[in-house]
């Protein structure tokens, strides 16, 4: 079924909505926070080789070898629909940078 956001609106989640946020205040990832960089357990494989790109706004795991954009995040993290990851991000617009 397709969904009817505007593109904007999904562009602005994506882009706006800052990633390292996502991972601490939203969704409470266990995270190592004496690192350097933020090093969050990735959703897919349960490791630390993680990092978060504050200039693409995304978070990465590079044995997975995979990005995540904070929608992809919160599908992989708490295994909700696309539209519910939408719905819960849209409730943190005011974190919008
Ligand atoms: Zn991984």
């Amino acid at each position: 079924m397709p969904n009817h956001y505007a593109a904007s609106l999904l562009r602005n989640l994506r882009n706006r909505i800052l990633i390292d946020a996502v991972i601490v205040d939203m969704l409470r990832m266990d995270i190592r926070p004496d690192e350097t960089q933020l090093r969050f357990r990735c959703p897919l494989c349960g490791h630390f080789h993680t990092a978060t790109n504050s200039k693409t706004n995304l978070a990465r795991c590079f044995d997975c070898e995979k990005n995540f954009n904070p929608i992809d995040l919160v599908i992989a993290v708490t295994h909700c629909s696309f539209v519910d990851a939408v719905e819960r991000l849209k409730k943190r617009s005011h974190w919008m940078g």
